[in-house]
């Protein structure tokens, strides 16, 4: 006996894929990893004028509090094809205390998105969760990733949950924590005595035999299009006005140069105006490819050698999204800059004892650019500025191990 059940349509206004770098269009019927004829990056498109139909802003307010609150704006086309574990709909914090040690003026200058609080404790869920679901629709029966630790973290939940099968490759030194909330999904765990770039070409010398869908970052067009909506949120949370800069802890890139791509669609609704964020780019003193590349002015980033950092999410010696986040960062009159794991390190006990705020290191890292750009005078005291934290600090348990003395004291006592 066969049955069909009802589909709910959720009113995607996908269209097709589109090259980013030649141009060249493919359907969004079926799965496509990077373009067939020049190697770069797809990017999914909309009919933005039948979704400015369909979804004015005001209808938001009475939408769910995730990610697929922009349903119109995301690629998936049925409600029963979505893997959701509640990802996306952040806090924007107002940080008012570490904007005045930072040398800011005015209220409401210094913002964090704290992307700490999403399922496996990274923004890494919004990209998973939705480049899952769209791929389970396109009739993937598997997955495969590299991942630094959290890719494989969120991954491995959402592969869970969508009931698929995932495999992941990750380096040994991955943190512990990605390595256990990655295996305890059943998802099958390698450990590469290399760098993600390593277990990059690992999983995609075995995905065509082994029937994986390759989830690399930005190797495929849809977690781009769940990390956009980081843009989304940050212009729904400012009613609709962007910030003046926006520092962002960049490894691929997927959520700076999906921001970009949500400020444009946005701007085509008509949901904001052409007025678009300084976009700035921090990397890792010693894993700093893209910083390398802008100041140099080329368009690409070459592989950065020997790249090491306990910021595992900035791991990244090679990104094919590099002439993207490159080129986001020309046309916003942005910047890049690179600090070390010491400042990190410093950064993040600044944050959590002015705000209470466990950062991962990665997002600590803006907070170390913020003062960098500030003393420069790249940014001015009176503009906003929105840090991204792209993490919890609660992931990275090694970084502060040794931190801290923690005074022992007798049961029996009462004196301290
Ligand atoms: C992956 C990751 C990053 C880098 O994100 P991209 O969008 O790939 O640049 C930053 N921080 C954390 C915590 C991450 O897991
Ligand atoms: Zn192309």
């Amino acid at each position: 006996m066969t049955t069909t059940s009802a589909r709910t349509e959720t009113g995607s206004t996908l269209t097709h894929l589109e090259c980013t770098y030649c141009g060249q269009q493919y359907s969004a019927a079926e799965l496509h990893n990077l373009c067939t004829i020049c190697g770069k990056v797809l990017y999914a498109r909309y009919d933005l004028a039948a979704a400015r139909q369909k979804l004015r802003p005001a209808m938001l307010k009475d939408r769910e509090a995730t990610l697929w609150r922009y349903r119109e704006v995301l690629p998936v086309l049925y409600q029963e094809n979505i893997a959701c574990l509640g990802e996306g709909w952040t806090p924007l914090l107002d940080m008012p205390r570490l904007a005045q040690a930072a040398g800011m003026q005015g209220s409401g200058n210094l913002l964090v998105k704290d992307e700490g609080q999403n399922p496996t404790g990274s923004f890494k869920a919004r990209g998973m969760a939705v480049a899952v679901s769209k791929a389970k629709e396109l009739g993937a029966k598997a997955f495969g990733v590299p991942s630094a630790g959290n890719a494989g973290s969120a991954l491995a939940a959402y592969a869970a949950r969508a009931g698929l099968p995932a495999t992941i490759i990750m380096p040994e030194d991955a943190p512990l924590i990605n390595k256990l909330d990655t295996a305890v999904t059943g998802a099958q765990v390698y450990l590469v005595k290399g760098l993600i770039n390593d277990a990059g070409r690992i999983i995609k010398a075995n995905a065509a035999r082994k029937g994986w869908f390759d989830l690399s970052t930005l190797k495929e067009p849809y977690r781009a299009e769940g990390k956009k909506t980081l843009g989304y949120e940050l212009a729904e949370q400012l009613n609709w006005n962007l910030p003046d800069a926006i520092i962002y802890p960049t490894g691929g890139g997927t959520g700076l140069v999906g921001m970009w791509k949500a400020f444009a669609e946005m701007e085509e609704m008509g949901w904001i105006g052409s007025k678009r964020p300084k976009m700035i780019v921090v990397q890792a003193a010693e894993c700093a490819p893209i910083v390398r590349a802008f100041e140099q002015g080329e368009e690409f980033a070459p592989l950065w050698e020997n790249a090491q950092t306990s910021a595992s999410g900035l791991r990244v010696p090679i990104a094919v999204g590099d002439y993207l986040i490159i080129r986001a960062v020309r046309e916003s009159g942005g910047t890049c800059l690179a600090v070390t794991d010491g400042q990190m390190e410093e950064a993040t006990k600044e944050i959590a004892r002015s705000e209470g705020l466990y950062a991962a290191p990665e997002g600590a890292a803006t907070y170390v650019a913020l003062k960098h750009l500030l003393a420069s005078g790249f940014l001015q005291p009176n503009e906003q500025v929105a840090l991204f934290n792209t993490g919890t600090g609660l992931k990275y348990p090694e970084v502060l191990a040794n931190a801290f003395e923690f005074p022992v004291i007798p049961a029996d006592t009462n004196e301290l």
